[in-house]
């Protein structure tokens, strides 16, 4: 019976503190959440935390530490929102930071090319397939006009957008990707408006029907030729490159087409040389490798009368998704800084050993300008918890074996012995549930069975991590025995990549970051569906199946910030259960506004009826359909004629309703 106490106090105790160390809940400190949720290292210094303990963002700056006064409580924009009757989950933009990250990244390129002596100059562009939305594309257009930066498009509708909204004529427009005749046409339709438009040819087939267009439309093509580099990229995308990339010219196809060009006097033509070895590239050796093969070659085009003015060295610049440093998925080994450096110096130094001009140098950054300025914020409903130990299991007369042995167990535990009882446990359940389908359990025995299971694992769980060794499967247990909290969003809309390519995100509690978490947490969305779930979290060494969060008793409400979701997830979102898309707020930092922000645009998410619309339901039938049963009901007497009225517009303010779950917090679930 003392074991059995000591077992008690010793998990009251772990439960009290998640870390295993004897810091007090009092003595928490606002840094040590900016630390367990490693906000400085993923927040490029755009985020921080006040004394409030609420998460801040400073999206002008780059350095959210130093001027705390200026920054943005991110828990004032919600309130906002809430005034203004905009219901969540939301997406908040920091449009601001679309434009620091593209100034930061120009100007590091003016900077560097200055320092050393390289003769060429920067021309950045967008790829607008990371974030099409208009108000985005516009930003950093305007962001970018100073420094000539342009965009770059991989479809025709990009392409048609590119052209509609880059107006300066010294900035570049690229056009990537597959092209069929209309698609050349149109590239050749933006050099009669006066764009430095460059087709890069991504297959030999295209370089022909290129020239016969161009002299059809009496145009002087701009040509870039892909290639194919043996490098290849680490990470999700490495196969962007290599042989079995599917874009771009190999060697040899690269020497047909200068022969190709020279023949049919269109060598002038081709001055871009371009490559892409894929996105989140983790390891800047692979970026170092390269620049170093696709320099060499560039020069040895050169050297052969090719006329390359640009050097193109597509996107793939990472996000350090996790803040690790590291060469993981979802981190990055380098910063902007050191991935300009490598480009200039590398490109310089091969340039001057094979003696060519410098280029100027074109990248198609996307992922690193854009994944900081947007969030999604997730109002939590609610939790559930399969461990829960409420129900009363203490011994009556009569009552089955299983449930006695099950006691047992739990009763047995101790250090020596926890592995061996746990596989009993298990064993145990399996048997009790096989007599519950053959009639011979109650309902009252197997809740009693199932409960005292799920106290034995906890007690299992916290015995495991207090020896040297976990077992796999005790330390697999964390997982099933962390309770979900439900958020009420889509994982399939709002984080896309999470659930196809498992990429992580940063994700914090918009408050009480002024307090210790007490609890480790999973996350489940509102989707019928089990892959509708957050059971990975970022960490510096291994990523983890939990998430520390605050206990939800006595929280008015709780919302948590994903973070980094805006590049690629904003535009790859689905309508898994019809939930569509979210409403959106465009915020700007002004430190004359009372808060230190302005809302500048509201976005609507899909009403009900908008993601119907979508697929082919008429609201007006629909509405008809229901009007017509309302008064045959009417004229059954089941119904009065005001109340088919009433009922009638029930059903039409639905469709007009936001597809998520309307607010109500935690507190007021319970109440209910
Ligand atoms: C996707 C893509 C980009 C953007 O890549 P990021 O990793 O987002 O910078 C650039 N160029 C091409 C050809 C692409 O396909």
């Amino acid at each position: 019976m003392i074991e059995q106490q000591n077992i008690e106090t010793n998990i009251q105790q772990k439960d009290k503190n998640l870390f295993g160390n004897d810091c007090l809940e009092s003595d928490w400190t606002i840094k040590e959440s900016q630390d367990l949720y490693n906000i400085n290292r993923w927040g490029e210094g755009y985020f921080s935390i006040n004394s409030l303990g609420h998460l801040t963002v400073l999206p002008k700056e780059k350095s959210a530490d130093i001027s705390l006064d200026k920054s943005i409580d991110i828990a004032e924009i919600i309130k906002e929102m809430k005034q203004r009757g905009i219901a969540f989950p939301a997406v908040i933009r920091f449009n601001d930071i679309l434009k620091t990250q593209v100034n930061y990244l120009c100007e590091t390129f003016n900077k560097t090319i200055k320092e050393a002596g390289f003769k060429g100059k920067y021309y950045g562009v967008f790829p607008t397939k990371v974030n099409q939305i208009k108000k985005i594309i516009r930003e950093v257009v305007e962001a970018g006009k100073d420094f000539n930066y342009g965009l770059e498009a991989g479809s025709k509708a990009e392409l048609l957008l590119s052209l509609a909204m880059n107006k300066n004529e010294n900035s570049l427009t690229i056009a990537n990707g597959y092209k069929d005749r209309e698609f050349l046409e149109l590239s050749l339709f933006g050099r009669k408006l006066g764009r430095q438009i460059f087709v890069v040819i991504e297959k030999f087939s295209e370089l022909p029907e290129l020239l016969m267009l161009a002299q059809k439309m009496e145009v002087k093509p701009l040509i870039g030729i892909r290639a194919k580099l043996s490098t290849q990229g680490t990470g999700k995308w490495s196969t962007s490159s290599g042989d079995q990339a599917k874009f771009g010219l190999t060697i040899p196809e690269i020497l047909k087409a200068i022969e190709f060009l020279k023949l049919n006097h269109a060598l002038d033509y081709l001055k871009l040389f371009h490559f892409h070895i894929g996105s989140q590239v983790t390891d800047i050796r692979t970026i170092k490798e390269a620049i170093t093969e696709g320099a060499r070659i560039y020069s040895k085009m050169v050297k052969l009368g090719v006329p390359l003015e640009y050097f193109d060295v597509g996107g793939g610049m990472g996000i350090d998704y996790s803040g690790s440093k590291t060469v993981d998925e979802s981190s990055i080994n380098y910063d902007i800084d050191h991935y300009v450096g490598d480009v200039v110096y590398i490109l310089k130094q091969i340039c001057d050993l094979e003696k060519v001009k410098h280029p100027n140098i074109v990248t198609e950054t996307g992922r690193a300008v854009c994944a900081h300025h947007s969030c999604v914020i997730v109002n939590i409903f609610g939790n559930i918890n399969v461990s829960n130990e409420d129900f009363e299991t203490t011994p009556i007369a009569g009552e089955h074996v299983l449930v006695e042995d099950m006691r047992t167990f739990y009763q047995g535990l101790c250090v020596d012995n926890f592995q061996e009882t746990y596989n009993d446990a298990l064993l145990k359940k399996d048997e009790a549930i096989n007599a519950f389908k053959l009639g011979i359990l109650s309902l009252d025995e197997r809740a009693k069975i199932e409960t005292l299971y799920w106290k034995t694992c906890k007690k299992v769980f916290y015995l495991g991590r207090n020896t040297e060794y976990m077992p796999p499967e005790i330390q697999e247990l964390e997982t099933s025995l962390a309770e979900r909290y439900l958020g009420n969003f889509s994982v399939f809309q709002s984080i896309p990549d999470y659930w196809a390519i498992k990429q992580l995100l940063p994700i914090v509690p918009i408050t009480h970051l002024h307090k210790m978490p007490t609890k480790l947490c999973s996350f489940a969305d509102i989707t019928c569906d089990s892959d509708g779930r957050i059971d990975t979290f970022i960490d510096n060494t291994h990523n983890k199946s939990t998430l520390p969060v605050h206990d939800l008793n006595n929280l008015e409400e709780y919302n948590i910030g994903i973070f980094l979701t805006g590049a690629y997830q904003d535009v790859m979102g689905d309508q898994h259960n019809l939930f569509g898309r979210v409403n959106e707020v465009h915020v700007y930092q002004d430190d004359q506004a009372p808060n230190n922000f302005f809302i500048e645009e509201v976005i609507e998410g899909n009403r009900c009826q908008d993601v119907l619309s979508d697929l082919h339901y008429d609201p007006h039938s629909m509405t008809m359909a229901i009007d017509l049963k309302l008064k045959k009901q009417v004229e059954k007497g089941d119904i009065s004629l005001k109340e088919s009225i009433e009922l009638s517009n029930y059903y039409k303010n639905s469709l007009q309703s936001y597809t998520y779950l309307k607010h109500k917090t935690h507190q007021q679930e319970i109440l209910n």
